[in-house]
């Protein structure tokens, strides 16, 4: 039986048409700025959100980190939702290199609001860090791929400048949002003092950030000390280009697949409810006495595979590389849970 592996949309391997066009990039050493791949990446990026610079990186987590410590300083504080991956899936790294603190507001299947905002914000005394920064996450991984619209960030935009906030976007799946959508990435560029996307969500490779030049400038110090200085990292780059350009409106079938497996799920007697499904991923609970263990080895022994969000609840992740055969097969094996 061939093995569904659901886990993540970042276990995707490149095409070959990818691989020739990765095999054919020209490189050079991005740590003088002279990979010719990597520079046309940071470019296109930067077009795309109607940024003036952009930084190629190892992973989302460094992008993520780069923004915090450049948006932030020692004693300030972070407002995030409480489920969201700087906070959760990134080893307190706001506090390792940054030395902030973070507000994780309770949001609603990972949004927050303005209303949400304004209450997390520190009064100025003494003793509570400073509030500086807001990171919003689109879309929300453990809000179950829920999503912000245009008219939904704008508010967000207005309120954190009026209150002098810096505003971040974890855009890690911004893409598998923007299928849906119809929005444009220069309509969300202009939302944000700054945006990470990762090319490695069903897309590519590796992570990219976005800002103005001088935030662009100040990056790249911190991402040469956090280690992720690369040399002929063009080849990967050139992945980042080839999915940009070929793989991205191939997101509303990772979309639309996960809408359709969560019917079949819903119907299951092991489970008790889903999150809304609105992109790609589904996060599921399940009925006592089933726990995500006890369900993880049961889709095990049908091979399919995907990972546990809770004691009692379980995430499937869909990507491009789970074919109409596979989509098929998944229908069956799951009606027969
Ligand atoms: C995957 C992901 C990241 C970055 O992850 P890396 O594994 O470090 O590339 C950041 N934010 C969200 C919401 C993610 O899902």
């Amino acid at each position: 039986m061939q093995t569904i592996n659901l886990i993540s949309d970042t276990i995707t391997k490149p095409s070959p048409a990818m691989l020739d066009y990765m095999h054919n990039a020209e490189v050079g050493d991005d740590v003088f700025c002279d990979d010719p791949t990597v520079n046309a990446l940071q470019q296109k990026v930067a077009e795309m959100f109607g940024k003036e610079g952009a930084l190629f990186c190892p992973s989302g987590t460094m992008t993520n980190q780069i923004a915090i410590k450049l948006h932030t300083s020692p004693l300030e504080e972070v407002i995030c939702d409480h489920n969201s991956h700087i906070y959760q899936y990134e080893v307190g790294g706001y506090a390792f290199h940054s030395g902030v603190a973070v507000f994780p507001v309770v949001g609603q299947y990972g949004k927050i609001s303005v209303q949400d905002i304004e209450d997390a914000i520190r009064p100025e005394t003494d003793w509570f860090p400073k509030s500086s920064l807001v990171v919003l996450e689109n879309s929300t991984n453990k809000g179950g791929g829920n999503y912000y619209t245009l008219d939904e960030l704008r508010p967000i935009r207005n309120y954190t400048k009026e209150k002098n906030l810096k505003l971040h976007l974890d855009g890690a799946r911004l893409f598998n949002v923007l299928v849906e959508t119809g929005e444009t990435t220069l309509e969300v560029g202009s939302q944000f003092d700054s945006i990470s996307i990762c090319l490695s969500k069903g897309v590519g490779t590796g992570s990219v950030l976005t800002g103005d030049r001088s935030f662009i400038a100040r990056a790249r110090k911190v991402r040469k000390v956090m280690g992720g200085g690369m040399r002929q990292a063009g080849y990967l780059a050139a992945a980042g280009i080839y999915a940009l350009d070929h793989h991205v409106n191939d997101l509303a079938r990772d979309n639309a697949n996960a809408k359709a497996i969560s019917e079949v799920l819903a119907r299951l007697e092991a489970v008790d409810f889903l999150l809304p499904v609105k992109t790609n991923i589904i996060i599921f609970f399940l009925k006592d006495p089933h726990t995500a263990e006890s369900f993880l080895y049961k889709l095990k022994e049908k091979n399919i595979i995907a990972s546990p969000f809770d004691k009692m609840a379980i995430r499937f992740v869909f990507h491009r590389d789970i074919t109409d055969g596979m989509m098929e097969e998944l229908f069956d094996r799951i009606k027969s849970l």
